[in-house]
């Protein structure tokens, strides 16, 4: 039987330990394969292969090292299918959504290749007495890098791939739901030209986390998860003198005003709202219509939209989304909605017991939608990582905000309307790291920066974006100066004023 390994100095290796976990097919409920899981042992191996790897990497000149990217980019372009049948085996989602990942993917691919523009340093001429300031900014060394389940693809390219552009290498431990992507794409990587060791994986769960922050060979870790772990993980990298970013849940409202495009709002609600099966950290949650008629009129117009959804296997043409990850993951989706109803709320489609034909076993939950939602139930509270979405109902705009703001997390916050003056107090006032204005997804470009606010985000830097750079690299200020020997004397030992 097939057994996922770690992958280090640019081959499959079996690592230390003896722990293993199963990777399911979500579509199925199968087991498919067992998955090796990292010990201390295994880490440290991986963290000195990319040290000694990383020495050559870091001095490589910019364009050698753009020129790995650019290949890349070629061959993930490539690879798109094979890629995307990867992730729908492991992950559930459907093909064509696996591919719209992959084109996400590449945008931070793409964006990776400006490295040498974005890294340059600072200069400043004669600051005084013929001296010169500047600046540089060079790779950290190994980075680390821990991956959620529901992007097995984009969100370690998006993390990785401007790290090791820096001139970084890096230790990446992708989610053990979904392990084999990332070794996938460390293949690729190295038919793109990257020297081996340079691109790491060990899998595992938190014994391979633990072992990665308590390493001293680590410089930075970022991480992308549910807020509990990566508190966890922002909160010990500290301990051990780590830089770490880590981009966490989210609850994405969506305001809606009377005055907006209710047609428009009600197609970007279904699809911002349900696809991917709702387990995208920029999935909006809680439709939050601005008043009675504003709700019911919405409500009106989802309802039907939401029972044409088509659930399916990964590999079923034209279903809109598939399987959940796990069985725990479709029962506690299932237990969220079974608690909100009891706590007050009217469910208005009832996704539970979807069948997919031929595929018993899966981990399915079809499109669920509950009107009633109030800020005192759980249901507002947690994320529900699943198809499961809410409508509260607000009386103005301030209160809609004050909905929004109150929540833990601040990820994403939407609002419709065709007024300017709404759409402008809302991007002043609201309090989220991406905001969309009739815009139901507001993940930014490629060359934006990407993180959310308050319990969405801990630590410092953008996931990616000009800000990703700043992450990876450490500023080196030096202070110049040539004196011709007449000059050189001690002349004051007083700072010159
Ligand atoms: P998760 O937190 O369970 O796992 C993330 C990573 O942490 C995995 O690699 C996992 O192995 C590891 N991990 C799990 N338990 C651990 C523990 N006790 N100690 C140390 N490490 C541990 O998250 P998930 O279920 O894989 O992903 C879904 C979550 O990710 C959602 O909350 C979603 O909102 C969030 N997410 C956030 C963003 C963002 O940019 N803010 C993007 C994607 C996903």
């Amino acid at each position: 039987m097939k057994k996922v390994l770690h992958y280090i100095n640019g081959k499959s290796d079996p690592g230390h330990g003896e722990r293993e976990g199963f990777v399911f097919n979500p579509s199925t409920g199968e087991k498919l394969y067992p998955c090796a899981y990292a010990d201390s042992a295994t880490v440290d191996a991986a963290v000195s292969v990319a040290a000694e790897a990383g020495k050559a990497w870091k001095s490589m000149s910019h364009a050698r090292r753009i020129e790995v990217i650019y290949k890349f980019r070629q061959i993930v372009l490539e690879n798109t299918h094979e890629l995307a049948v990867l992730i729908g085996v492991e992950h559930g989602k459907t093909i064509d959504d696996a591919k719209g990942e992959i084109a996400r993917a590449v945008e931070s691919i793409e964006f990776a290749t400006n490295e040498p523009h974005l890294s340059k340093g600072e200069y400043s001429r004669n600051v005084g007495g013929g001296i010169d300031v500047f600046s540089t900014r060079e790779a950290l060394g190994v980075v680390g890098c821990i991956a959620p389940f529901n992007f097995p693809v984009m969100v370690p390219l998006m993390m990785a791939t401007m790290a090791i552009a820096c001139g970084n290498s890096v230790v990446l431990k992708p989610s053990e739901k979904v392990p084999s992507s990332a070794i996938k794409l460390g293949e690729l990587l190295k038919d793109a030209g990257l020297p081996d060791g340079v691109w790491n994986v060990v899998n595992g769960d938190r014994e391979a986390v633990d072992a990665m922050l308590e390493h001293p060979g680590i410089a930075a870790v970022s991480f992308v998860g549910s807020t509990p772990i990566g508190e966890y993980i922002y909160q010990k990298g500290s301990q051990y003198n780590k830089r770490v970013m880590s981009f966490t849940g989210g609850k994405n409202h969506m305001i809606v005003m009377p005055d907006a495009d209710l047609e428009a709002a009600a197609n970007a609600f279904v699809s911002a709202g349900y696809g991917s099966a709702s387990q995208r950290c920029m999935a909006i949650s809680l439709l939050i219509p601005v008043g009675e008629e504003t709700a019911s009129k919405l409500i009106e117009l989802i309802v039907p939209k939401i029972k044409e959804l088509k659930v399916g296997s990964y590999d079923t043409p034209h279903a809109d989304f598939g399987a959940v990850i796990s069985q725990q993951s479709k029962d506690m989706a299932e237990k969220a909605l079974e608690d909100a109803i009891a706590a007050g709320a009217k469910i208005l489609v009832d996704g539970r017991g979807v069948e997919v034909k031929g595929k018993k076993g899966g981990f399915y939950i079809g499109p669920s939608l509950l009107d009633g939602i109030t800020t005192d139930m759980d249901f507002y509270k947690k994320e529900v990582f699943a198809p499961v979405r809410g409508v509260l109902r607000a009386s103005s705009l301030d209160h809609a905000i004050e909905i929004t703001n109150t929540h833990e997390y601040g990820n994403g916050a939407v609002i419709y309307t065709r007024d300017g003056y709404s759409a402008s107090k809302f991007g002043e006032l609201v309090e989220a790291g991406m905001i969309g204005i009739n815009v139901p997804v507001p993940v930014p470009a490629g060359y934006h920066n990407f993180g959310g606010l308050r319990r969405s985000k801990f630590g410092d830097g953008h996931l990616f974006g000009p800000d990703a750079v700043r992450f990876y690299t450490k500023i080196k200020t030096f202070s110049q100066r040539w004196p011709g020997s007449a000059e050189s004397s001690i002349y004051s030992i007083n700072f010159p004023s």
